[in-house]
């Protein structure tokens, strides 16, 4: 009798079981499906506003550009930047939309990349950006055009969104890189410290806007880490400054020589 008992017991233990799993999974469903049409109805505003741009001064200049050399000018210099912004958007997208088994691992030189970025930016900004490191070389498993991918967006953004020097570090230690990217900006609330990552999530559109931003890189760079099987975090003072940091698994490396 008690067997009985207990075999039943079991069996309704084990639908409960399969129902809170299967609801689960729906739920899990319908929330994939959900966030796939809010990226896709983002994605499409993004797009238009620049298009509605780029027409309303190519309109602008038919009507009253043939006399006006400065209106001219004016709308030319913004159907351009508003082009290079699609543009961006574009290869953003398409960084996004990736699959992930199309990308290649690799040994990767990290400290190269990191080296290679910094004095890129220094050409084209003609920022300071302060280098302090512990190592000669570093070799992580990855894509070198993703990881440079990060280290391009998170230098990208200090730069945007401070005006000061911005400091670069790259670390290793317990078996992990830890490359971070520090300013002394405007800093990061902490209920903004949470968004910021979600994809075309902005904290002041407008300023984003003007600095050529679309909401998209911080997501991109933490998808890219989470698929090399590291980690991005930020730790920010409103007021202070910001630092973001990149944390991945060492595959070899070859010390700094002690002077
Ligand atoms: P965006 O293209 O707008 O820069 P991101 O995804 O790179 O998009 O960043 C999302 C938002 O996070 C930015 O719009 C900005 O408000 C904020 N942010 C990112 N980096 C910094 C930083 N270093 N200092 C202050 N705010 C930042």
């Amino acid at each position: 009798k008690w067997n009985k008992i207990e075999h039943r017991n079991h069996s309704r233990d084990e639908l409960y079981e399969m129902e809170v799993t299967f609801n689960e999974m729906i739920d899990q469903l319908k929330t994939n499906y959900e966030k796939q049409e809010d990226f896709v109805s983002n994605a499409s505003h993004e797009l238009k506003t620049p298009i509605q741009i780029v027409k309303s001064y190519a309109q602008l200049m038919e009507r009253r550009g043939m006399d006006n050399p400065e209106l001219l000018q004016e709308s030319i210099q913004a159907i351009d930047s508003e082009a290079d912004r699609m543009k961006k958007l574009v290869e953003q997208l398409l960084a996004l939309a990736k699959n992930k088994k199309n990308v290649v691992h690799k040994e990767v030189e990290f400290h190269q990349l990191v080296e290679h970025s910094i004095v890129t930016f220094k050409q084209a900004y003609g920022r300071e950006i302060e280098f302090h490191k512990n190592i000669e070389s570093i070799y992580v498993m990855g894509s070198a055009d993703q990881l440079e991918q990060i280290i391009y967006i998170l230098i990208d953004n200090a730069l945007k969104y401070s005006k000061e020097k911005i400091v670069v570090s790259l670390f290793t230690y317990n078996g992990e890189v830890i490359f971070s990217v520090q300013d002394f900006g405007n800093g990061i609330s902490e209920e903004e410290q949470e968004r910021i990552f979600e994809r075309f999530y902005r904290v002041d559109k407008a300023r984003s806007r003007e600095t050529g931003g679309t909401g998209l890189g911080l997501s991109i760079a933490l998808t890219i880490a989470e698929e090399h099987n590291g980690k991005l975090t930020v730790e920010s003072t409103e007021g202070e400054g910001s630092t973001f940091t990149l944390v991945l698994p060492i595959l070899k490396k070859k010390s700094q020589p002690t002077e």
